[in-house]
């Protein structure tokens, strides 16, 4: 069914490229004024960062191996369908410089844009909002990337207590729910810190927020467009159409397994239903949101959760051990406390089933647990001082004893409900503020925050019995 779509809204999309304007076709959408980012830019410059990465130990050193040898390793067992990430690469792309944008002390930074959820934004319009929410105090603006038709992806993080909340949104281009109530719930927590000195006070002390609030510019900036409802990074060109959450060089990124369950073979190329490229991590928004994992979980090792904001239905995934069998670890606990708040459906444990894997949520779930760049050109554990990624290690007679429990940091997607996309992109930033209100998003960010703390406090109870 997404395929059959997906294939007829590629065969759509020159004649929606042609037709890109404020008012397209029938689809119902409002620009707020031009936004006034070029006056800003002399306000504020540009601070290259490097991640300190020369210490830590991303893996083996040897060549890859080939798309032969690795077909010829798994054959039997699942079918390569992505090859592997090289691990120079992924090396190289954590190397791409990180850039705090820093604004001058007292810089105006003036914007025409006013958030609000009656609005389908422009993807400049989002620079200034997220322009203007940076220039409250205690709040920085990264830049740590751009995307593959060269527009900027940015994170932004609220406070500065040492241990962070990691959160992103817009993955799937036509998601943009989850952008609006990620800027929004942002927006609050800062509004309410500059009120209340005991929320300034925990933002400082207790926990932080960083966020991709808009992880995949191009397709959205699509969506917003055509109201062509696709998922990708963008439909066409080299590196195009890629499904991001398909795209991370982790386990199981890019390994078939069984039967997928799309249903018979598995769709492979651009623009389909979780296409995960040409090889895993080519995209560079994938690379951008690899960065920003990095950083906090393997560079500063101050990550205590992650949330990854979808837009397909009130649901809490939380990621999988290799062997589907449920555990009561962090993932599970962090899970079951934002379904008790939320009231959304806990998807079940479920064996894995290959053609799934490459996920943001797996990509933080493997770096927490300490994964390593591996021959295969995927993360995986290091067994006997190579790295074997799991889809291989799973029938190895005691892999269990590779395999940690528990990942130590939650690593969540969370879907928020989901829109009829046939109504156009209007429609669906109005679904996401009736979900704000009825669902409690302006307490969600606390919530979380708390249950992340009292979590690290609790596996820091375990080390020391
Ligand atoms: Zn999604």
């Amino acid at each position: 069914m997404f395929y059959f779509m997906s294939v007829v809204l590629a065969a759509m999309a020159p004649m929606l490229f042609s037709s890109v304007s404020s008012t397209v076709n029938n689809v119902e959408m409002e620009y707020a004024a031009e936004p006034t980012l070029s006056a800003t830019e002399s306000e504020h410059g540009v601070a290259e960062q490097d991640l300190d990465i020369d210490d830590l130990d991303l893996g083996v050193n040897e060549p890859m191996l080939s798309v032969n040898e690795i077909a010829e390793l798994i054959k039997g067992k699942g079918r390569l369908i992505t090859p592997g990430m090289n691990p120079s690469d992924y090396i190289a792309t954590l190397r791409e410089p990180w850039k705090e944008i820093a604004f001058s002390e007292d810089a105006e930074i003036l914007s025409s844009v006013s958030f609000s959820f009656d609005k389908v934004f422009e993807y400049s319009q989002w620079e200034s909002l997220l322009f203007d929410l940076a220039k409250h105090e205690d709040v920085r603006l990264y830049e740590i990337g751009e995307t593959m038709q060269g527009r900027k992806i940015y994170s932004v993080e609220v406070g500065s207590a040492e241990k962070t909340v990691l959160l992103s949104a817009g993955v799937h281009a036509r998601e943009i729910g989850g952008v609006y109530l990620l800027y929004q719930m942002l927006k609050e927590k800062v509004e309410e810190a500059e009120k209340d000195d005991a929320a300034r006070q925990s933002l400082m002390d207790s926990v932080k927020f960083a966020a991709v609030v808009l992880a995949n510019p191009d397709g959205y900036a699509y969506y917003a467009a055509t109201g062509s409802p696709i998922k990708s990074n963008n439909q066409y060109g080299a590196g195009n159409g890629i499904d991001i959450n398909r795209s991370f060089p982790v386990s199981y990124g890019g390994i078939l397994l069984g039967v997928a369950k799309s249903g018979g073979d598995f769709p492979n190329g651009p623009a389909a239903a979780n296409y995960s490229g040409p090889t895993l991590g080519c995209a560079k928004e994938t690379q951008a949101l690899m960065r920003f994992y990095s950083k906090y979980i393997a560079v500063e090792n101050s990550a205590v959760a992650y949330i990854d904001i979808h837009q397909q239905g009130r649901v809490v995934y939380r990621s999988t051990r290799i062997d589907g069998v449920d555990d009561t670890g962090p993932n599970h606990q962090f899970g079951q406390r934002l379904v008790d708040y939320l009231g959304y459906r806990f998807a079940p444990y479920e064996a894995f089933n290959g053609g799934e894997g490459g996920t943001t949520a797996r990509m933080v779930m493997d770096l927490s647990l300490g994964f390593k760049m591996g021959r295969f050109g995927v993360l995986g554990l290091p067994v006997e001082g190579e790295a074997l990624p799991l889809a291989l290690y799973k029938d190895m007679p005691n892999y269990l004893d590779y395999y940690p429990n528990n990942a130590s940091i939650p690593s969540i997607t969370l879907e928020i409900t989901k829109t009829d996309y046939s109504k156009g992109p209007l429609r669906n930033v109005r679904d996401a503020k009736a979900e704000y209100s009825k669902y409690k998003y302006s307490g969600f960010l606390a919530l979380a925050a708390n249950e992340a703390a009292i979590m690290e406090n609790h596996s820091g109870d375990a080390e020391a019995n």
